[in-house]
């Protein structure tokens, strides 16, 4: 493709990406195809001959895009943002543009010092124990992942990725902790057995007598603990799990604590959510995502260790081939992840942060929180149902209850969850929690304004009606 005809067609895809910031709202929120639909409209052998990118485009718009579920809609209510900016977009382009791969200092020194910089802001901006070191991986998954080796290597003396593990090693979780604590267990070899749930209160917050007792048993009987992991935001409900006494009892027990701040850590951008981070001067390691909260396109999730050490000698590998003369000065990323070859991801959190400013991100996450607040009082305030759990984010819990059984609310609150899901005018996922079937209501797109959020409720009261719930009793 030559330069004009690249300036023409970038021009064209970035007014299309301007327009569908603005239109998202008239796409039904969830894609309505059928499995299979998008499939077998794309042929099953490549194209012999070249395209034109005019032809590709339009297939783009007529194939493609039905078979979109737009997370940048107003009304995506469910699972957690994976929110964007045009900010954001404009810096991922660049970083396309620039092709870097950044898997030591060398292959692009901007990328390796960049990166080293806006995480530094990150801590700062969070409130983060001074100290802590910071790297990009691609998920939080990866970033647990990270952390359960670094945990399981600094417990065997830096032994086991030699030698295998000896003995089975424990690692303890809220029974509310993400799967991808669970899928690390697996992969990082300690064992899905030895991964232990620790039951949560009726906050939905781990309950950290019952995490002593579990590490005691445990040693009772010979076995190893190893690692905790603490969620400041679950999943599910949106819980805390308390770091002020968690903490303590990890560092007496000489386990390496992790903290899963994913979705909530944007909150701690603001001086009434700090709370969140009482006795992080325990953790060892923590994983917050500003590809969910925070405006920056996934993916982009920051994983910050106490002792970037641990972590480099878990991960570090020197092949002749990657070996330079700055490697006694910089940090080669490459040993502090799982993967060699690395995106510039610095770049876009790099525009997000700059052209919003602290006082612009604390402003975005704050009135989310305050929307969700209103949702919550609508919802209470109706008798028909019920919030499920605190909520100290974007993030409401509720229920239809009208006083039926269980297994019938679960069947009542499905179907006005799919109803709801069916009019294309918003988009809500569920969880359980503690046995009760629950909707969860999100709030944390660019472009949600509180007539969003009113339309959303008068959306769901006027389904619920259709269900002919009555008030309980
Ligand atoms: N931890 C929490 C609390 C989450 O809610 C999620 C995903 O929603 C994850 C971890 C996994 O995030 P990722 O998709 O970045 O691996």
């Amino acid at each position: 493709m030559d330069k004009e005809i690249f300036r023409r067609h970038g021009h064209e895809l970035v007014d299309w990406i301007a327009d569908y910031f603005e239109n998202v709202e008239s796409f039904p929120v969830m894609s309505r195809v059928k499995p299979g639909e998008i499939r077998s409209r794309i042929p099953s052998v490549p194209p012999e001959s070249p395209e034109a990118m005019d032809r590709i485009f339009e297939d783009f718009k007529t194939v493609i895009l039905p078979g979109i579920t737009h997370w940048q809609h107003p009304n995506w209510h469910a699972y957690f943002p994976a929110n964007n900016s045009p900010e954001s977009v404009l810096g991922e382009l660049l970083t396309a543009g620039l092709g870097v791969q950044g898997m030591v200092w060398q292959t692009s020194p901007a990328a390796a010092e960049l990166e080293d910089a806006v995480l530094e802001w990150m801590r700062r901006l969070l409130g983060l124990p001074e100290g802590l070191a910071g790297v990009i991986q691609d998920t939080a998954s990866t970033a647990t992942l990270c952390a359960l080796l670094s945990a399981r290597e600094r417990a065997t003396d830096f032994q086991s990725n030699e030698r295998g593990l000896k003995k089975p090693l424990i690692v303890y979780a809220s029974e509310e902790a993400h799967s991808s604590v669970e899928k690390g267990v697996k992969i990082a070899g300690f064992g899905r057995e030895n991964l232990r749930l620790i039951p949560s209160g009726p906050d939905f917050a781990m309950l950290p007598g019952q995490l002593e007792e579990a590490i005691l048993r445990d040693k009772a009987a010979g076995l190893e603990p190893c690692c905790a992991v603490a969620t400041l935001g679950t999943t599910s409900s949106g819980a805390v799990d308390p770091l002020p006494e968690i903490g303590p009892i990890a560092r007496r027990h000489g386990l390496w604590l992790h903290v899963d701040a994913a979705y909530a850590g944007s909150a701690a951008l603001l001086p009434e959510k700090r709370w969140i981070l009482d006795g992080a001067e325990h953790i060892d390691s923590l994983v917050f995502n500003p590809h969910k909260w925070l405006l920056t396109n996934f993916d982009c999730s920051l994983y910050f260790v106490k002792d970037p050490g641990s972590l480099v000698r878990t991960f570090e590998i020197h092949p002749e081939y990657l070996k330079t003369g700055a490697d006694p000065y910089v940090k080669n990323y490459r040993d502090w992840g799982i993967q060699l070859g690395r995106r510039f991801r610095a770049l876009k959190l790099w525009f997000v942060v700059r052209s919003y400013g602290a006082e612009g991100l604390r402003a975005f996450v704050r009135e989310h929180i305050r929307l969700a607040q209103l949702f919550k009082g609508w919802v209470a305030a109706d008798p028909r149902f019920e919030v499920m759990a605190p909520a100290h984010f974007g993030l409401v819990c509720f229920r239809l209850n009208d006083g039926r059984g269980e297994a019938e609310l679960a069947a009542l609150n499905k179907a006005l969850m799919d109803r709801l899901n069916a009019t294309g005018r918003a988009y809500f996922t569920h969880t359980v929690l503690h046995g009760k079937f629950t909707l969860r209501m999100v709030i944390g797109q660019r472009t949600t304004r509180e007539r969003h959020v009113r339309a959303a409720w008068a959306l769901i009261q006027e389904t619920a009606a259709g269900l002919e719930v009555k008030p309980s009793a």
